[in-house]
């Protein structure tokens, strides 16, 4: 059988893979790829069923207009000419009347390199309000390291045999990230220490030489905690420190509110545990840390994340090899931001952004960190904009459309989201994707699901399989190149060519293949994307830019980071600036158990076989893991007269929907887990939307925008209270 290289797009560890085609030249099966330079050959279960994912008789093929009322699932088959034709009208008269602005974009789960043309699509039209589910992935991280740091954040760099200590905080990476999981076991086995923060039980708990259970939303306190152990004990590098950083004092007064004793009440970790992970942390050096998808803390979201960025920077564990690592931008290789326009929306335009008045970092905010990072950064403009800053904010798109305020919303375009499933509070999305005042919900993705059935138009998306693929995400060691492995099946088109196709109806300028963006990428490397992808290690590594802060500028001085003082910044200039507390805090929970609800309820935790809501439709996938599972403890099952396997009734004060209760010992019986959206087999037409409020835990969240983190936005995800009850219906 013939084999085509390519790079598994169903998670961000793009692994390296051959996808085997039988004699009618159709996928057959996909194997690891053994060269490939980080992935080595692992494959994980998803990138094992990505025939199946393929092939799934469910994808769309054609595109399809809406002939009844939203949601009642009446469609008509539709040429791609017509479509776009009728979309781009509609756009360009909005933007006429109410500036372009009143056209937003969100992308979700990004099934290749292309993903992020939706931004550029935007920003040519004039309109800030493009962003999507970078707010909820790894956003607050990246704001906060470009805070910190001036880029991005520092990147965890396990070294075996080097590391002496490992820090996973928040973080599940034997599902989200498993070679990174592989790398910390094998640094385990050369003797490194592995330090878990999680406030559930983990793969990773379970191999932890200390564990760490803070109660739900409390991280920050205890981060805080660790600030004050490693200032107070000695444990900072001095030399470091007081070379390259401003704000220890007002850092260390802060920190000094937060004792192991006080932040042990708070958050539910004895002191003495405490006290051992600073010891471990800032003892056994080098050390890396790395933190999972901190949205979930809400308010404290920046809170934590600045903490911990400026444990790395305290400890004397950025920059040294087997601790942190602070990746910038590529100088010789392009990426999405080159291409993304961000600098073509003129400035009354981005004061627009929806979101921005309020969360200010994606205002005013990302304006000032990007002119500090540009000047370290090889001179690339608004080298932070991607992902982390410079987005508008989804809830408050949803709150604009339902309440024309600041200003109306009249079209929306989504791509490869399920925003209705993907939200907490996603009753919002619901009330305004239904909104007869959003007079254009266009979605392009996969397949039917709880949001593209209340599309008026559904075009069908080329998976990451059927198009041409580089990875160059704008930071990092590595751009990876992919084939296209079979030609789009029906209709399907490419997330570059929707948005062309788009774009040009628009009157925009794209060129007219990917592969010659591509190839603008790759010009200052001196190859071309054909090549690149042909050749025997179709990759680059990136360039070495290890402790640029030391290296100089033409004047001879040090460069120094990014930020606006060109110092790692303990207390931010910019939070500062922007009317904010420049030193992380903690803000008790907004949303404490009461005697109705006593339960925290978390929400949303990662599978090895199911990204995020995906995958629940792949047999081989499904049959891992049947049905929607509740986490909870033991005891607490026992209490409530609850049985392994039991539906379980989880009740909020915004409803109630149910899922199978999965025991896990030592969760704790004060809360319980569970998952998002379920049911792709389940009616489409409304009420049922796929089963969108039958078990999505988010549909029994609110997604108050007070709840969210005030300088960034971080949705409140892992914070809300429930009661639970055996249903009296098994059936
Ligand atoms: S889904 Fe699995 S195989 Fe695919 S990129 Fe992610 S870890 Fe690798």
């Amino acid at each position: 059988m013939a084999a085509v290289r390519s790079i598994c797009c169903h998670c961000e560890s793009r692994c390296g893979v051959l996808v085997e085609l039988d004699d009618e030249g159709r996928p057959a099966a996909v194997t690891g790829d053994p060269s490939h330079p980080i992935s080595r050959g692992f494959l994980c279960p998803r990138g094992r069923a990505a025939v199946d994912y393929y092939e799934d008789p469910r994808r769309l093929r054609v595109p399809l207009r809406r002939r009844g009322a939203r949601g009642e699932g009446r469609w008509e088959e539709i040429s791609w000419e017509a479509a776009l034709d009728e979309v781009a009208a509609k756009l360009l008269a909005i933007s006429e009347e109410s500036g372009p602005e009143a056209v937003a974009y969100l992308n979700g789960t990004l099934f290749a390199g292309d993903g992020w043309f939706g931004n550029r699509l935007l920003h040519k039209l004039g309109s800030p309000n493009c962003g999507g589910a970078g707010l909820m992935c790894g956003g607050p991280q990246f704001a906060a390291g470009a805070l910190t740091f001036g880029f991005a954040s520092a990147f965890p760099e396990v070294v075996p045999g080097l590391t002496e200590t490992v820090v996973v905080w928040g973080q599940h990476p034997a599902a989200s990230a498993p070679m990174y999981w592989a790398l910390i076991r094998q640094a385990q086995r050369a003797g490194a220490k592995l330090v878990v923060v999680d406030s559930r039980p983990t793969i990773e708990s379970r191999h932890a030489d200390l564990w760490l259970q803070p109660r739900p939303g409390t991280d920050a306190a205890l981060a805080l905690a660790l600030v004050n152990l490693v200032i107070d004990e000695g444990l900072v590098d001095e030399d470091f420190v007081g070379r390259w950083a401003r704000g220890l004092d007002e850092l260390a007064a802060r920190a000094s509110e937060y004792p192991p004793e006080r932040a042990a009440e708070l958050t539910g970790v004895p002191a003495a545990r405490i006290r051992e992970a600073a010891a471990l942390y800032a003892g056994r050096r080098p050390a890396a840390l790395s933190s999972g998808t901190p949205n979930g803390q809400g308010r404290n979201a920046l809170n934590l994340e600045r903490s911990l960025q400026i444990l790395i920077a305290l400890t004397g564990n950025f920059e040294r090899p087997g601790g942190n690592h602070l990746f910038g931008p590529l100088p010789e290789v392009g990426s999405e931001v080159t291409h993304d326009a961000f600098g073509e929306v003129p400035p009354e335009q981005r004061r627009k952004r929806l979101g921005a008045d309020r969360f200010r970092l994606h205002g005013e905010g990302v304006e000032l960190l990007s002119e500090a990072a540009t000047r370290v950064w090889f001179g690339i403009e608004y080298p932070i904009t991607r992902r982390s800053l410079g987005i508008a904010h989804p809830p408050s798109i949803f709150e604009a459309i339902s309440s024309g305020d600041p200003y109306q919303v009249r079209a929306l375009l989504l791509s490869h989201h399920n925003a209705v499933g993907a939200y907490s509070g996603s009753a919002a999305a619901v009330r305004a994707l239904t909104d007869p005042k959003l007079e254009l919900l266009v979605v392009h993705d996969l397949r039917l699901n709880p949001t593209s059935m209340l599309a008026d138009i559904v075009l069908p998306a080329a998976s990451w399989m059927e198009k041409p693929f580089m990875w160059s995400s704008g930071w990092g060691n590595l751009v990876a190149t992919g084939h296209r492995v079979v030609a789009p099946a029906g209709e399907r088109r490419s997330d570059y060519e929707f948005c062309r196709d788009l774009g040009r109806r628009l009157g925009q300028e794209w060129p007219d293949r990917v592969e010659d963006v591509y190839d603008e990428w790759l010009r200052p490397s001196g190859r071309s994307f054909a090549e690149l992808l042909d050749s025997e290690q179709p990759w680059l590594p990136g360039t070495d830019q290890r402790r640029r802060h030391e290296q100089l500028d033409p004047s001879g001085e040090p460069l120094g980071f990014g930020t606006p003082s060109g110092q790692v910044e303990l207390s931010s200039t910019v939070l500062a600036q922007l009317g904010y507390d420049p030193l992380p805090s903690y803000e008790p929970r907004t949303s404490q158990p009461e005697p109705d609800f006593p339960l925290y309820l978390m929400t949303g935790g990662t599978r090895i076989d199911a990204t995020h809501q995906d995958h629940r439709q792949v047999p081989s996938l499904r049959a891992r893991h049947p049905d929607p599972q509740l986490e909870i403890d033991p005891d607490l099952a026992a209490a409530h007269d609850i049985a392994a396997g039991d539906w379980v009734e989880i009740e909020t004060e915004h409803g109630s929907i149910r899922q199978r209760a999965t025991f896990t010992p030592d969760l704790g019986t004060d809360r319980v887990s569970a998952e998002r959206w379920w049911y792709p087999e389940r009616d489409g037409p409304t009420p049922s939307l796929f089963g969108y409020p039958e078990a999505n835990v988010n549909a029994v969240t609110s997604c108050n925008l007070d709840a969210c983190d005030p300088a960034y936005g971080a949705l409140p995800y892992r914070i809300a209270s429930c009661r639970i009850r055996r249903e009296p219906d098994q059936g």
